[in-house]
């Protein structure tokens, strides 16, 4: 009988104990605000940081501009923040020189949210996480995985770099800085619960999913087998509207053949690369422009419209989407 009592009173410590676990793991959130109108507008940017070289600089300023006709509200930054290798720790210069001199547009003094690139993951991955950056510049945000709210929209930034078997297996000359991350598997296992319960609750109008690896890509790196294989699945049957990603130098804009999914690749912040695709024909491509510019995105309650600039500030590629208001019974 005691016996029993115990392994009962151990079996409710170890439960409570694995849910306050649990309970720990769930994503971080941050709340939004639209503007008075109810909407909400935002810059989305990739594949960046280089001190303003390679027209860096020249893109900034054109979202200097865009973001000023727009309003925008915030700006997502789809990784590889810094180049070639991250940040060497949370006082290396490469942060105001690549990120708070080279935006300084009076319409980008906004909030940035972030994720970490494959590029981030070769350098001191923590020190991109770090409230040190905020203090610098207080416009920085960038986590791992995390969610940005409001009831017009909610945005899941997933932290895809760790999904990549290759960084793990061969990594050739490139170290990453797997600290805070662990084994791959149960990280990407409890990130994908995290992921999965975090959509199904959702509740807003619009439902974004932010990585830094493509899904879907015509362009150098191409598809992410792994995305396709774990993560895609659970963005299908939780009804998202848009996967955004960088990783490919390059803007695009293919349609899921499966969903009404709309992969768009802004990742064009810097140096890109002329001429580097696969799979131009595929009947899934409605854009790809292999030269360096931005997407913008602007939201109501019903009506998505979606942008791509290229350097010269030029509108490359247009997408709408619009949803029915509820009719009342
Ligand atoms: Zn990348």
């Amino acid at each position: 009988m005691a016996d029993n009592t115990m392994s009962f009173l151990f079996t409710i410590i170890i439960s409570f104990g694995f849910c306050v676990l649990y309970a720990s793991a769930e994503l971080q959130r941050f709340a939004l605000s639209s503007k008075h109108d109810g909407s909400l507008s935002f810059l989305v940017l990739g594949d960046w940081g280089r001190r303003g070289a390679y027209n860096q600089s020249q893109v900034a300023f054109q979202m200097g501009k865009v973001g000023e006709k727009l309003d925008i509200d915030f700006v997502v930054s789809t990784g590889d923040n810094f180049y070639d290798n991250g940040l060497t720790s949370d006082h290396d210069n490469a942060f105001e020189e690549s990120f708070t001199k080279i935006y300084t547009a009076k319409s980008l003094q906004k909030q940035w949210y972030s994720v970490l690139g494959n590029h981030d993951y070769r350098g001191d991955a923590e020190a991109q996480l770090s409230p040190v950056l905020r203090e610098i510049d207080s416009r920085w945000l960038c986590l791992r995985s995390f969610i940005v709210d409001s009831e017009l929209v909610e945005i899941f930034f997933v932290d895809t770099t760790p999904f990549v078997h290759d960084y793990f297996i061969q990594p050739q000359e490139h170290k990453y800085d797997w600290r805070g991350i662990g084994s791959q598997k149960p990280y990407i296992t409890n990130l994908l619960k995290d992921v999965e319960l975090a959509l199904r609750e959702s509740t807003a109008r619009w439902k974004i999913v932010v990585g830094h690896h493509a899904i879907r890509s015509v362009g150098h790196h191409g598809d992410t087998q792994e995305l396709i294989n774990q993560l895609l699945p659970i963005l299908q049957a939780n009804n998202i509207d848009f996967y955004m990603n960088g990783h490919d130098h390059c803007l695009e804009h293919i349609s899921d053949t499966e969903s009404p999914i709309q992969f768009l690749t802004s990742g064009a912040g810097s140096k890109a690369w002329r001429g580097d695709t696969k799979q131009m024909n595929r009947r899934d491509l409605n854009f790809f422009y292999d030269g360096q510019g931005f997407m913008s995105v602007k939201l109501t309650q019903t009506d998505a419209s979606i942008e791509f600039y290229d350097v010269f500030g030029n509108v490359l590629h247009r997408l709408t989407s619009s949803k029915q208001l509820h009719s009342s019974m």
